[in-house]
């Protein structure tokens, strides 16, 4: 295993000022219309490390996971695997990667093809990488089947004969196939029953134990990535506003963003919420024209007149712990000691912003 100069593991995967703009519309019309989908992201995953990426519908964060795989070609920015600059990787060198990095989607339905029967669905990859054939390929697809909790018996059905959730089992056994070090989950219970979501969840969690795997586990369900991730980061519209370890985060988050996704988080006992009751006014802003400044401005309880003008920066504000808010930056005690009584006072039942 390679390691970095401090003599730390290398992380699997390292993500450095990732961009990704989109061009809108039409000739002249088109080169003003940029959709920042995706606007300066950075971050790491260790090996065997589950990094949950969670925010509103529309923030960036599907995207994040289609550029650091490179289905989508990024605007700026590297993606370091195992070291290696993959933006810079030819079409061999990428057939390489692409066998170490894998990607479960959110309908399982959608992202198999409906006419090939399951064991084809499976095996494939193997095949296209010519890693087995025969009765080889068809013993592989069959431990497969029963690694992810499917009959062998079924490699003859079609996609549609499967419920979602086995359907989801398919698309994890499919990933599985070339023995990958990460799988991006991009939503990947979202569309299924809770309880079935729970059976998905744990199976990627016992993967992840037997393999080593890393997962970037992207979904907008907090609790679902409370219960797989070792560490969360926080988008907002195209950028990461806070980043820790899921129990710093839960229990002391530091991002007025943050808060009000976790009051949104029902739990069994409403006196028990940590934090203040934030209710977020409207949608996530356009990313084809952001707020000025910072973002989440016009939505924030404790907007000062710096943040329509100032885009706040990354701050490391414990080990490990960074956010990208005025509030903390050691300038602004005042408003940080307002937002301080407030959480304290919403540890009482009944105190809502
Ligand atoms: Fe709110 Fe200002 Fe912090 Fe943005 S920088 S989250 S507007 S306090």
């Amino acid at each position: 295993m390679n390691s970095t100069k401090s003599g730390t593991p290398e992380p699997l995967v390292q993500v450095a000022d990732l961009k990704k703009h989109f061009l809108m519309g039409t000739g002249f019309l088109r080169s003003r219309l940029r959709v920042r989908a995706v606007d300066g992201v950075s971050f790491d995953i260790a090996r065997g490390e589950t990094l949950g990426l969670v925010g509103e519908s529309g923030c960036g964060k599907s995207t994040v996971g289609r550029v650091v795989i490179r289905l989508v070609e990024p605007t700026n920015g590297t993606v370091r695997i195992s070291g290696k600059d993959i933006s810079q990787l030819d079409n061999t060198g990428m057939r390489a990667v692409r066998k170490t990095v894998q990607i479960i989607f959110q309908d399982p339905y959608s992202s198999l093809n409906p006419r090939m029967t399951a064991g084809r669905i499976v095996g494939e990859p193997l095949q296209l990488y010519g890693l087995a054939k025969g009765e080889e390929l068809a013993d592989r697809v069959s431990a497969l089947f029963e690694r992810v909790g499917l009959s062998p018996d079924r490699v003859h059905d079609y996609p549609h004969e499967f419920s979602g959730g086995q359907r989801q089992r398919l698309g994890i056994a499919r990933a599985l196939a070339l023995q990958p070090e990460l799988i991006v989950c991009d939503e990947p219970v979202s569309a299924l029953d809770m309880s079935i979501q729970a059976q998905v969840v744990n199976l990627l969690m016992d993967l992840q134990n037997e393999y080593g795997l890393s997962y970037l586990f992207i979904a907008h369900d907090l609790a679902v990535v409370q219960h797989v991730s070792h560490r969360i980061a926080v988008m907002y519209l195209g950028r990461i506003v806070e980043l820790t370890d899921k129990r710093t985060l839960f229990r002391s988050p530091a991002h007025p963003y943050t808060e009000a996704l976790l009051a949104a988080v029902p739990v069994p006992d409403p006196r028990n919420k940590p934090t203040k009751r934030i209710i977020l006014g409207g949608d996530v802003p356009s990313p084809i024209s952001p707020p000025p400044g910072c973002h989440f401005h016009p939505r924030c309880p404790y907007a000062m007149e710096r943040c329509k003008v100032e885009i706040p920066t990354l701050r490391e504000v414990a080990p490990g712990h960074i956010v990208s808010c005025h509030l903390h930056d050691g300038t602004n005690a005042r408003a940080a000691e307002r937002r301080a009584g407030d959480l304290t006072r919403s540890s009482q039942p009944g105190i809502q912003s």
